[in-house]
């Protein structure tokens, strides 16, 4: 008798349905498992053949031929280990087949019998729930699957719990309906504010702009100014994560195997901030089987990468496609692996090696030649990506004992606001973000008024900017303007942007100028 059970391998971060159809026919016993990894069957089949004795079944005597459809597609892990008990004790009759149809079977089995935590539990729990069916998951990772809203969810401890569940000698309690309720969204409990930020109301308008539109920061500045404080401070005044957000990130966390039972899900925007010794496949990704990198798990949140000028330039030089494409793909033996990589990239960095160039103090030590060559880090093809470049100062003894300036609370809501503005002028079309703006609808859906207009030509000529930095400026006005809730972006919105352009900054010409 041939059983058919449905169960799902992970592909990069995908899910695969897959069928598994098991047949036994009389003749020496064997088993054969076609579709799968060759080492992947050895192993499989010695937990599954364990695991079913130990739960008090008959292993059947016979030929086993198991095939795992669709072929074609390179099956590894241990997640299809109970889907292969099931369809054995099915095709053997233990199981009546007729129960199978209705469920999706995805879990290790351990030589006891018991059910263990797989990856990417919630990405297969979609699939299940989209083709209508129950699923079966290991206990330790029903809370994950449990996000997906409107999915069956039944937790299993062990192989004997779902033969009993499939032959009605007993009942699996759904899990504990979804996490979320309402519109999917929880306050963010902050432990760090902005309204500690002392001194620093330039750098956290910056960032407010920044946040407000996508927009990338390199922050240079000395050791003193807080740099890292400012940027812990950012997923503070992101907006909320929607619904479908939590999905998206939760995926990426699952396939990376990165859940636990105390983090079974990702409610709050990622912060990652990977040493400055990162490698290329550590920060982009990769490897035989690719898996996700530093950019695939800031996605929806923020990189973080402090002592850029310290980074090897050809990693931060594998940032430049995924900064544009908002995703990165990897071909492995003939096989597409896409991940999302779409994050706010936050780079700071010291001014000089010794870290002091321009503090009051006057404390570097640095030659012009050692300052100029630390500089020179700083510029190129990535930089030119990035919107906003600030300059961070020292804080003034003033500054410290004055009032506090603006807290999260205040930053989120106007970040809100300008990004409500921003959706409803693009529709969701091509990007909801002024940062996502392409020249061509930079210049139709800015709307600078004459006045704009003018200072931005003077700028241009007089400056002699090129037109990246002037697309740049452009779209970081259009976010000033929008977080003002202004319909023209004014003379006042260009000239805090040019503020924010890169020339400004080294006083120097650099590859931002044109020749002249
Ligand atoms: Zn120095």
């Amino acid at each position: 008798m041939i059983s058919k059970v449905y169960s799902a391998v992970i592909k990069g971060i995908d899910a695969l349905p897959v069928t598994i159809e098991t047949d036994i026919v009389r003749g020496m016993p064997d088993i054969t498992i076609t579709g799968l990894a060759d080492a992947t069957v050895k192993e499989a089949a010695v937990r599954v053949r364990a695991a079913i004795i130990n739960s008090g079944y008959t292993f059947p005597l016979g030929r086993i031929s198991i095939n795992i459809a669709p072929a074609g597609v390179r099956k590894k892990g241990s997640v299809l280990d109970l889907g292969l008990a099931v369809g054995i004790l099915a095709a053997s009759g233990q199981i009546p087949e007729k129960e199978l149809s209705g469920y999706m079977f995805a879990g290790e089995l351990s030589l006891d019998g018991s059910v263990c935590a797989v990856k990417g539990i919630l990405n297969i729990t979609e699939k299940a729930c989209a083709a209508g069916r129950s699923i079966i998951v290991p206990e330790e990772n029903s809370i994950e699957a449990s996000v997906v809203r409107g999915a069956a969810v039944l937790p299993a401890g062990s192989l004997e719990e779902v033969t009993r569940h499939l032959t009605h000698a007993l009942e699996i309690k759904p899990a504990a309906g979804s996490f979320m309720t309402g519109d999917g969204r929880r306050v963010r409990q902050e432990t760090v504010d902005f309204a500690d930020v002392k001194g620093q109301e330039n750098a956290k308008r910056a960032l407010l702009i920044a946040a407000a539109g996508g927009h990338g920061v390199l922050m240079t500045g000395s050791p003193s100014t807080g740099k890292t404080m400012l940027a812990e401070r950012l997923p503070g005044i992101m907006p909320p994560m929607s619904y479908e957000e939590i999905i998206k990130t939760t995926e990426i966390y699952s396939a990376a195997g990165l859940l636990s039972g105390e983090m079974p899900y990702i409610m709050e925007r990622p912060f990652r901030r990977p040493h400055h010794s990162v490698t290329e496949a550590g920060l982009i990704g990769g490897g035989t089987v690719p898996r996700p990198g530093e950019i695939t798990l800031a996605s929806g949140g923020i990189l973080f990468l402090d002592e850029f000028a310290e980074m090897d330039p050809r990693v931060t030089d594998a940032l430049r496609e995924p900064l544009e494409r908002k995703k990165i793909s990897f071909i492995r033996q003939g096989e597409t692996y896409t991940f999302p990589a779409d994050f706010l990239l936050v780079a700071a960095s010291n001014p000089c090696r010794c870290g002091y160039y321009g503090d009051p103090s006057g404390r570097c030590i640095c030659t012009p030649g050692e300052v100029a060559r630390y500089r020179q880090k700083l510029s190129g093809p990535l930089l030119d990506r990035i919107d906003i470049h600030l300059d961070l100062k020292g804080v003034a003894y003033s500054d410290l004992t004055g009032k506090a300036g603006m807290s999260t609370a205040e930053m989120r809501e106007m970040v809100v606001q300008a990004r409500r503005v921003q959706r409803a002028r693009f529709g969701d079309v091509m990007t909801v973000l002024n940062s996502g703006m392409t020249d061509r609808m930079a210049e139709e859906m800015s709307y600078i008024d004459e006045e704009g207009e003018r200072l931005l030509g003077r700028a241009y000529d007089a400056f002699g900017l090129s037109p990246r930095v002037l697309g740049k400026t452009v779209r970081v006005a259009r976010t000033i303007a929008d977080i003002a809730g202004k319909e023209r972006v004014d003379a006042g919105d260009i000239a805090e942007a040019l503020q924010y352009s890169r020339w400004e900054h080294n006083g120097n010409k650099d590859n931002n100028q044109r020749e002249r």
